[in-house]
């Protein structure tokens, strides 16, 4: 039984195009993953009717005897997760609703309002909660940002040396959003502790391969780290904060009472079965598959003629300057959905173009991973994106292409569509 379908056809309808929308293309948006039927399940689960206000053990409402043992479960395995393979017995808050509310919560935790903080430039890959004017970042708090370097499109460290040194921080943030190489958080750790600062880290992109092993542990280092547990981590959205022990109680309470009400337990449910699919072995394979399709496609656009912000990438995504081709990221963004392709425009370092319409789109490879692709169709997709852009006005080619990637797609179910279609 259908009992959105029943009840409610209009939303089911939308429902319903968005199940075929991601079944029949492909999802090569950096931020976004498919989860798990389990995951998917959790989610949809009775515990979205549950209130718990408070912690485990410390709730202000009866009946949350069941909902303590999930989050219990979810924050348990956290630790496991990101503390145990760096021998730390670390805190972990499984609460805030999302990644911009981890961090806000954690800048409630640390600073006080008016002081001073540094952050990677929005326009260099930084993400809007390390400082953005129009958010409560950049209201609040005196944001100083970093870039990259001109050469080589890496972080400049001398550069976040100096500011660091200028300024004084209370506080340096790592961590990015559209930064195709590995962050090197002991570095950082190294500045943060010649300025008197301390250190957090927001690995929201590329938690996944953190658990998995492939990435340095920001654990080690940092006095704080956050994350989503929606992207490569590919569990349900949402936040999650790791810290040392001695910040346990401020976190706590900056989550709630002083950002939140009561926790989504069904989507902590969620979060715990994410952890524990990340704790199994399968995981650091698929973690592995996703560097590895990052750089088959990569070698693709670049054997094409596009140019990659950095050279390559490291990680789960890269950055694609599309001007080589005479366009920019607005038109690439256009064609590739006309071809069945998401992906997202996105400012590329210096660039002089605007952020409506930027010189790159941002790629990544999590979500088509987890539906089994590997390298030989990461070679095929780059070829479509190479032949796409190329022929960025032509209809009848997207057409052409659009129509190769649906039968691509049908080799490749995506697997909670199955589940959300047959129980909802
Ligand atoms: N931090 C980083 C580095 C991100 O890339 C994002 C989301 O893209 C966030 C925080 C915010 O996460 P959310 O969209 O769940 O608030």
């Amino acid at each position: 039984m259908n009992f959105i379908e029943a009840n409610d056809p209009d939303v089911w309808a939308a429902i319903a195009s968005e199940i075929e929308r991601q079944q029949d293309g492909l999802e090569m948006i950096a931020s976004e993953n498919y989860t798990s039927p389990a995951v998917m399940q959790a989610a949809g689960s009775v515990l979205t009717n549950k209130y718990a206000e408070g912690y485990p053990g410390r709730r202000y409402y009866g009946g949350c005897e069941h909902v303590d043992v999930v989050e219990d479960l979810a924050r348990n395995r956290a630790k496991e997760l990101f503390g145990a393979p760096v021998g730390k017995d670390i805190f972990a808050n499984v609460q805030p609703h999302s990644g911009a509310q981890a961090n806000t919560a954690v800048f409630l935790a640390l600073l006080e309002p008016g002081d001073c903080v540094l952050g990677l430039d929005l326009a260099h890959g930084g993400h809007l909660t390390h400082g953005m004017k129009l958010n409560i970042s950049g209201m609040l708090y005196d944001f100083h940002g970093y870039q990259t370097r001109k050469e080589d499109c890496r972080i400049d460290f001398d550069q976040v040396a100096k500011l660091a040194r200028e300024h004084k921080p209370k506080l340096i943030i790592a961590g990015a959003s559209a930064y195709p190489r590995e962050m090197d958080h002991p570095k950082f750790k190294e500045i943060a502790d010649e300025v008197g600062a301390k250190l957090m880290v927001d690995m929201a992109h590329y938690a996944g391969l953190v658990a998995a092993g492939l990435h340095n542990n920001p654990v080690e280092v940092a006095d704080v780290v956050t994350t989503t547990t929606h992207k490569t981590l590919r569990g349900p959205r949402g936040g999650l904060i790791l810290a040392k022990k001695d910040f346990a109680k401020v976190l706590n309470s900056r989550v709630f009472p002083g950002t939140q009400g009561g926790p989504l337990m069904h989507v902590i449910a969620g979060k715990a079965v994410c952890f524990g699919e990340a704790l199994k072995p399968e995981f650091k394979t698929y973690a592995q598959n996703v560097i590895d399709n990052a750089q088959a496609l990569a070698d693709a656009l670049l054997a094409g003629g596009l140019s990659l912000v950095s050279g390559g990438t490291d990680n789960h995504l890269m950055l694609v300057d599309v001007t080589p081709f005479g366009i920019g990221g607005k038109t690439a963004e256009t064609a590739l959905d006309a071809c069945g392709i998401t992906v997202n425009m996105n400012m590329i370092p210096f660039d002089e173009r605007k952020p409506m319409d930027p010189s790159g789109i941002r790629i990544g490879t999590p979500a088509l991973t987890t539906r089994g692709m590997g390298q030989a169709e990461m070679k095929t997709i780059g070829g479509w994106i190479v032949e796409a852009l190329q022929k960025a006005d032509d209809a009848a080619a997207h057409e052409n292409i659009r129509q190769q990637v649906k039968s691509l797609c049908k080799e490749f179910p995506v697997p909670a569509a199955a589940l959300a279609a047959d129980e909802t």
